[in-house]
């Protein structure tokens, strides 16, 4: 071939590739859940997780699953095409205007494939945490298949965050001898489970199991539940997290026990979720500081989920979520219509008055919330979605809009969501943050998360651009270890999955 000839053809494919390469940066969703070996994220403001105020802009870079650098840029030198910017990436991601944070980490997740004993694809639930922002969860119900799903979501095979699988002590036979509950602890290390869910349990067992817990490495979440046992125990035994809120406030009631009615029946969910909303008006306050002090001293972080009893202070809120409409799967929807036998779904004969009991329940468990991070103590954020009207997700970003309506700036609740998550879970040096050499668990959001935590969400927000209207917000990627997922591409594929299974019913 002449010399010229080749030269020209050179010209062509050089100037071929760069138009492929156009048409694929155009084309973000055909970059979706690809391993790459370089991404930048340009122009990016960053939230880093810390609590430190935004600051930017500066160019990320991704090699394989690690933050590599972060470099800032002078808006000058940028402006001039002088800025020494890092060389392209497999992606290039245009940060302009939009905001990177860490990936959210949900502390207090369900990993369900069925509702109510009907299947429902698991990957409904998977993507509704991706699309969410969410690249880590912690299932606090974990059983052999949750272990199953981890090493999917690992190796690829299944699009997820990073799934941590905190096994159930109490499953049957529930352990009745200290021996058992050490042997029960043992079991659930053998298995491979990250950690221990523990549910109510007598304080005797606690003990044991708590001391097995420490020998074998095993972290623990509680679930107190209103038993023999409360935060104290919790105190004394070392837990790493109180889940939910019971049990602190029931260790501040002066006579020890809440002021039942004779009637009571812990096992009739009405009557437990009635009187939950008593709960907290019993508390002594004083001695509520002690109990919020001692956790505190004892290292015991608190995973409120405020968003898990929402539907109690205000039932029709939760019945009616907009984002029920295109994201509600069919078999999830089944299982919130309130029904005896499914837990939670126990709106059977809700009343004003229990609502307006909900209503100051949260005053004051809102107020114990912030007394609590005052004093020094490690709030996390988890949703325990996929009951009483939360969905995967959803349900976290409105446990952070409920954290901040309890009195903290968005600036803290990101940080309990990220940094204070990482540290329950011990990865306090490898996720949470961005930073260099950190695993690269980001999000880039189309907005400013710090002016309004409803700019996450997969629904958007409306707002006022050049005097017109416009559809915006939303996460644009979350990148879980390296591997970028278009986040409305996921969305939109979560919408298809619920379209069709409604389909499939008619
Ligand atoms: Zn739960």
């Amino acid at each position: 071939m002449p010399y010229y000839l080749a030269r020209i053809l050179a010209v062509f494919i050089v100037y071929l590739s760069f138009v492929v390469s156009l048409v694929a940066q155009a084309n973000p969703a055909s970059y979706s859940g690809k391993h790459l070996k370089r991404i930048v994220i340009r122009n990016a403001m960053i939230v880093d997780g810390s609590g430190k105020p935004a600051a930017g802009p500066y160019d990320i870079v991704i090699e394989n699953d690690t933050i590599a650098a972060i470099v800032p840029l002078d808006p000058v030198a940028v402006s001039s095409r002088e800025a020494k910017r890092p060389a392209a990436g497999d992606l290039d991601i245009d940060a302009t205007g939009k905001y990177v944070l860490p990936g959210l980490i949900d502390i207090h997740a369900h990993t369900h494939d069925e509702r109510g004993g009907m299947p429902m694809p698991v990957e409904y639930c998977t993507k509704m945490w991706l699309a969410c922002g969410i690249t880590t969860v912690r299932d606090v119900a974990a059983g052999p298949k949750t272990l199953k799903w981890r090493a999917d979501a690992a190796s690829g095979k299944l699009t997820a965050p990073r799934i941590f699988a905190y096994g159930v002590y109490n499953t049957s036979p529930t352990p009745a001898t200290a021996e058992q509950a050490r042997q029960r602890v043992r079991d659930l290390k053998a298995a491979g489970y990250d950690g221990i869910k523990l549910f109510g349990i007598d304080r005797d067992l606690m003990q044991a199991m708590m001391d097995e817990a420490h020998k074998q490495g095993m972290r623990v979440a509680h679930h107190v539940g209103v038993e023999e046992t409360n935060a104290w125990d919790d105190i004394n035994f070392g837990t790493t997290s109180v889940e939910h809120w019971y049990g602190i406030p029931d260790a501040a009631i002066l006579s020890r026990r809440q002021d039942f009615p004779s009637y009571y029946n812990y096992n009739n969910e009405t009557d437990r979720f009635r009187w939950a909303g008593h709960l907290w008006r019993e508390a002594d306050q004083d001695r509520l500081m002690q109990v919020l002090d001692g956790m505190i001293k004892a290292n015991v972080a608190w995973d409120p989920t405020l968003d898990i009893y929402e539907a109690s202070r205000d039932l029709q809120r939760a019945q009616s979520n907009p984002a029920f409409a295109q994201y509600l799967h069919p078999v999830l929807e089944d299982y919130f219509r309130p029904n005896p036998s499914n837990h939670g779904s126990y709106f059977i004969g809700w009343t004003s008055t229990d609502e307006a009991f909900w209503k100051e329940n949260y005053r004051i468990w809102m107020r114990a919330l912030t007394e609590f991070e005052k004093r020094g103590g490690r709030i996390g954020v988890g949703d325990d979605a996929g009951f009483i009207y939360q969905m995967y997700g959803f349900g976290l970003l409105r446990e952070l809009e409920l954290q901040q309506e309890a009195g903290f700036s968005p600036l803290m609740v990101i940080k309990h969501a990220t940094v204070n998550n990482a540290k329950t879970l011990g990865l306090e040096d490898s996720i949470g943050r961005v930073r260099v050499g950190f695993r690269a668990d980001l999000i880039v959001v189309n907005g400013n998360p710090l002016e309004n935590l409803k700019v996450l969400s997969p629904m958007g927000i409306d707002e006022v651009r050049n005097g017109k209207i416009v559809h915006g917000g939303g996460v644009e990627w979350t990148i879980v270890g390296g591997i970028p997922y278009h986040t409305p591409t996921i969305a939109a594929e979560i919408r298809d999955m619920v379209a069709v299974a409604r389909q499939a019913r008619k």
